[in-house]
């Protein structure tokens, strides 16, 4: 006499659908841009954070004529990155925020986030070379 125990769950894997992401990736992007790859302005900001420059600040936008939202929309004079920030209305707790990198900005196709470390290591070689 058995006894049917549980039946064990299986983990699907989704392999395939990664690769074919990748793939896609590759076709359209320089397959990988590194930490090395980066503008000057790109690095700096990435080490110091963004000196934001405010383009406009808390501009109250009405919703049929009732105060809904401030919008904020500030600007990196060293990196040329903008954010949009929307806040609440009275409360200005931020509601969402999008920010726009420029082109050189952006590392692609590494496998795990860049360390500040990596950074760093990276602004003290170029100083050392320049
Ligand atoms: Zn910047």
């Amino acid at each position: 006499m058995t006894k049917e125990g549980p039946v064990p769950t299986r983990t699907t894997r989704r392999k395939g659908k990664a690769e074919t992401m990748s793939k896609k990736a590759r076709a359209k992007k320089p397959a990988v841009v590194r930490v090395t790859d980066i503008s000057e302005a790109s690095l700096e900001c990435r080490d110091l954070r963004h000196p934001w420059k405010r383009v406009t600040d808390f501009v109250l936008v009405r919703t049929k004529g009732a105060p809904s939202i401030f919008t904020r929309h500030l600007k990196c004079p060293r990196c040329t990155t903008e954010r949009f920030d929307t806040y609440a209305v009275p409360s200005f707790e931020l509601l969402k925020t999008k920010t726009v990198y420029p082109k050189d900005y952006q590392l692609h196709g590494l496998k795990e986030r860049v360390r500040i470390s990596e950074v760093r290591r990276e602004m003290f070689e170029r100083n050392k070379s320049a």
